[in-house]
């Protein structure tokens, strides 16, 4: 994907909590049966609600995440304390909202200099995950950087376990989103957040669209999987009435991400207020050169979760090997990717020795959406840099002959090879692009 298409996604991500967050002021804390009642369906950006806006303004959701955004621009780097001293300043100004845990928080920034709440497991709000957008966008391409920056800015006012999966679950669904995932990879990412937090399952969704972060969750999600388009969510989502200008911000978001630019409804885009789509678009643009993806041109996107349903799904699986062939001719499965390889697919230990013997430690087409790829001489040494390097060179070659569009590599030498992901990452964004991802966790 060209960097031009991915800021054009940066920016709907950002527009999208704009849209979201206007479009739900109008039905904020009331109940299904009042919207209904008032205006059968809301799908106008009319202002009014609770608050009295007009017609494309935005709150505290959108507020707040351009006051993140701002403090990275003009510090050219993420600086916590920069975004305390502008949330200080926006409160300072007296926004048209302020939720009362974010209030709390900025408080605690201004009396002691915190730039941390203590838990509190009385407060579990969505008041964090509203302010997502921005660091999604900054982060795009890191996935530890996005877990960092996200608890950071999460923490200035909400500490919550509840609220720090959601914010980066949230976050990563965004940046896979941005570079192009579908459906089915964005629900297991869902899936993921749930097999932690039970809590956060949405089938047999309920109608709660409190600002409680498992309701707002449950709600972006239901919304988000049952849809079909952007404004089709959005609709469904601000028509829930509770805290619908910050459901409907985190599903603008989201929505964003994964429909693009294109499909921001023209009416609602068209109201919304002038100054502040110009500072979203400026900033998301500005963000989005920043983010590791563009600037250091960084196309390895990381995912987690089970290398085999990454299979199941169509992707080409790197298992990462060594060159060891036995007595028997068999090359040596035990460990990590591999033995789960040999398990799944029994005669691959006779297959790869045989290539090994005759060719040589190289990266092959095995079959069944299988490569070698390896990453040690032998399962008794420790993984070599150079040998990493070559792989990602032969698998990269082997993709473009084949016309593979979907791979994926767990991160070689890094398990029980011991490497640091640091130093072998360098190796893969020299040779990987935007068809390639590399899995983090690999279940044993
Ligand atoms: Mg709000």
């Amino acid at each position: 994907m060209i960097d031009e298409e991915i800021a054009k996604k940066a920016r709907a991500v950002f527009l999208g909590v704009a849209i979201g967050d206007a479009l739900g002021a109008t039905t904020e804390f009331m109940t299904t049966h009042e919207i209904k009642a008032k205006y059968k369906i809301h799908k106008k950006m009319r202002g009014g609600g609770w608050l009295g806006v007009k017609p494309g303004q935005v709150t505290d959701d959108t507020e707040m995440s351009l006051a993140i955004a701002q403090a990275i621009l003009t510090e050219e780097k993420w600086d916590l304390r920069a975004i305390a001293d502008n949330f200080l300043a926006w409160m300072r100004n007296k926004p048209i909202d302020i939720g009362a845990t974010v209030r709390k928080g900025i408080r605690n920034y201004r009396l002691n200099g915190d730039l941390e709440v203590p838990i509190n497991h009385w407060d579990a709000g969505n008041g964090a995950l509203m302010r997502m957008a921005p660091v999604a966008i900054f982060t795009l391409g890191d996935d530890q950087l996005l877990t960092r920056y996200s608890l950071e800015q999460a923490h200035l006012t909400h500490n919550h376990p509840l609220s720090d999966a959601a914010c980066i679950c949230i976050g990563k669904m965004v940046h896979a989103a941005i570079l192009g995932a579908d459906r089915f990879q964005l629900h297991a990412m869902v899936r993921e957040l749930i097999a932690e937090h039970k809590t956060f399952r949405f089938n047999n969704y309920k109608g709660l669209a409190s600002g409680y972060v498992v309701d707002t969750m449950q709600t972006v999600l239901h919304y988000f999987f049952s849809t079909a388009s952007f404004e089709e969510c959005l609709i469904g989502v601000v028509n829930q009435g509770g805290d619908a200008d910050t459901t409907g911000a985190i599903a603008g978001m989201l929505c964003g991400a994964f429909y693009g630019l294109e499909s921001l409804p023209k009416q609602w885009l068209s109201k919304l207020d002038k100054q502040v789509k110009i500072e979203i678009e400026t900033s998301s643009d500005t963000l989005i050169r920043l983010s590791p993806w563009i600037a250091k041109g960084s196309h390895i996107h990381e995912l987690s979760g089970d290398l085999w349903d990454y299979h199941d799904q169509g992707y080409v699986v790197a298992i990462t090997t060594n060159g060891k062939v036995s007595n028997t001719g068999r090359n040596v499965m035990a460990r990590g990717t591999a033995k789960q390889a040999a398990e799944h697919f029994p005669t691959l230990p006779e297959t790869l020795g045989a290539l090994i013997s005759t060719s040589g430690n190289h990266v092959y087409d095995l079959g069944n959406r299988l490569v070698s790829f390896p990453v040690e001489h032998s399962p008794w040494e420790v993984p070599d840099l150079h040998l990493i390097l070559q792989s990602c060179r032969e698998l990269r070659t082997l993709a473009d002959n084949n016309d593979w569009q979907k791979i994926i590599v767990p991160r070689p030498g890094c398990g029980g090879g011991g490497l640091a992901w640091k130093e072998v990452k360098p190796l893969l964004e020299q040779h990987f692009d935007e068809r390639f991802r590399v899995i983090n966790a690999v279940k044993q």
